[in-house]
């Protein structure tokens, strides 16, 4: 059986298209080794006997228990547990101005690195033609080139696997979009459980969610994208999707249907719920960042920005009534498409079939 964990995985995640490029199966494994153009993780060895590492901290494989996180905190029925929801924005113009939204993450993410509350951040650079590129930053200045969305999976938990084995590093704050969220839940609450076996299990994981409507698979973006590199911002909101470059070009995301990742349209995640903050653009005005605060590593971090000075917050700005209205709307097409594909009878990932069961 042990020998066989990342055929398991490959069974139930990979081969039906599920894998959404987490990289929290190859953060642990050398042997296992991302083909981003390809968008699946391939075995490159052969399984360590005893190990299930890359099968136990899948996203889509098996649901994660949000008490674990919040308690038994229930939260809201629509945006799940939180404690505050603010407009943000950066105080500092220059962050805000190649931000995507307010800045708020940036914002925040260099509050708590200057504070020394956090050794390093994961966050995503992007190469010329839009390629995400994770990478671990240690001072504020460094997250100048992670402003902006990149509308492709970025393998931040691989990243986190190597934050892991780095003895400098203690405190390290994430910002992935929510299924993503879900694989370093994984790793973070697996890895506890597991303490007595590993030597890493005292570091502390600041997750900053990113609400989320769907994601590309970048080799079937980039031929929607006209002069890729000279692409300043993209944006998908309220159903368009907006490249600026020489000019600006919107569509409606439904023509880059074939380009979304399988798993996006089976998703009701759109806010993140397992994150310590949760950070989009719906909810509040131009120029801001609608921030959740969930628990108190959430509302710390953002009470670090706006104390600080590093970020400017408002209740009064936020639309609630808009974001749960979006937030329905994404979970009631996934349950159309999730009903439609079992009486189908195709597939579901283990993470939603718990959900269908009411476990995490
Ligand atoms: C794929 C995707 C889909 C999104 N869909 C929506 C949506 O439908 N509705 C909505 O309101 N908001 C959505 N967002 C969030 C929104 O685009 C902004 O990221 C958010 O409002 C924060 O803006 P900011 O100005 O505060 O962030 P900034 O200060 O500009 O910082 C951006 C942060 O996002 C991180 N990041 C960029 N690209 C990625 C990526 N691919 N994966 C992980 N992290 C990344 C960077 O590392 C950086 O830390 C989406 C984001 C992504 C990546």
């Amino acid at each position: 059986m042990d020998e066989t964990m990342f055929h398991e995985l490959k069974k139930e995640v990979i081969d039906p298209g599920f894998c959404v490029l987490c990289g929290a199966c190859s953060g642990f494994c050398d042997r296992i080794e991302l083909d981003y153009e390809g968008a699946i993780p391939r075995l490159v060895g052969s399984c360590v006997k005893g190990c299930s590492n890359c099968y136990d901290h899948c996203p889509m494989r098996a649901g994660f228990d949000p008490s674990q996180v919040f308690g038994k905190t229930e939260g809201d029925p629509i945006i799940g547990p939180y404690t505050e929801v603010k407009a943000v924005r950066a105080a500092d113009e220059e962050v805000r101005e190649k931000a995507q939204d307010g800045g708020a993450v940036t914002a925040i993410l260099s509050a708590v690195l200057d504070r020394g509350k956090i050794d390093a951040a994961v966050v995503v650079e992007r190469d010329e033609k839009w390629r995400p590129i994770p990478r671990i930053v240690t001072s504020k200045d460094g997250l100048a080139s992670s402003r902006g969305s990149k509308y492709s999976p970025s393998p931040n938990a691989d990243e986190l696997g190597r934050v892991f084995r780095r003895e400098d590093i203690k405190s390290v704050a994430v910002v992935d979009v929510g299924c993503h969220i879900r694989a370093i839940r994984n790793m973070e609450y697996g890895i506890l459980y597991n303490a007595g076996f590993s030597p890493y299990s005292d570091l502390k994981i600041y997750t900053i969610g990113l609400f989320c409507s769907g994601n590309f698979i970048y080799r079937r973006l980039l031929p929607h994208l006209k002069e890729p590199e000279a692409i300043k911002k993209m944006d998908v909101t309220r159903g368009m999707f907006t490249a600026s470059g020489r000019e600006k070009e919107s569509r409606p995301v439904s023509q880059l249907e074939d380009a979304l990742m399988p798993s996006c349209h089976l998703c009701g995640d759109y806010t993140a719920e397992l994150a310590d903050l949760s950070v989009g653009s719906i909810g509040s005005p131009e120029g801001y960042s609608t921030v959740i605060a969930r628990n108190l590593m959430g509302w710390g971090m953002l009470r670090d920005a706006v104390q600080r000075g590093y970020a400017e917050a408002d209740p009064g700005l936020v639309d609630l009534e808009a974001l749960k209205k979006t937030v329905k709307r994404k979970r009631e097409k996934a349950l159309r498409r999730i009903n439609r594909e079992r009486e189908q009878g195709k597939a579901t990932p283990g993470y939603i079939q718990c959900l269908l069961m009411g476990k995490g």
